[in-house]
């Protein structure tokens, strides 16, 4: 799930943004280099279920993954209601 096809589609689906904040993630170029920052996230962790499914993951930056830990989307957006989905 790690391939660059999977990793561009991801990015596309938020225009390039951290799914979470909004922040801009780095280009693709960039990501080709393997220079990038970015992680892909799933919605549902697969350690409550969650699938390796486009549907389920999203890109989010480095700082909203960390904090985002284990969390499902749902329950780490409300838990920092200055996030917000784009
Ligand atoms: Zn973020």
């Amino acid at each position: 799930m790690n391939d660059f096809l999977t990793r561009a589609l991801v990015l596309a689906k938020t225009r390039g943004r951290c799914f979470y904040c909004g922040a801009a993630l780095n280009s693709r170029l960039e990501v080709a280099m393997g220079k990038e920052d970015w992680h892909i996230d799933h919605i549902v962790p697969v350690s409550l279920g969650g699938s390796d499914g486009l549907d389920n993951l999203v890109a989010s930056c480095a700082e909203c993954n960390r904090s985002k830990g284990n969390l499902t989307a749902e329950e780490f957006i409300r838990r920092a209601p200055h996030l917000s989905i784009s």
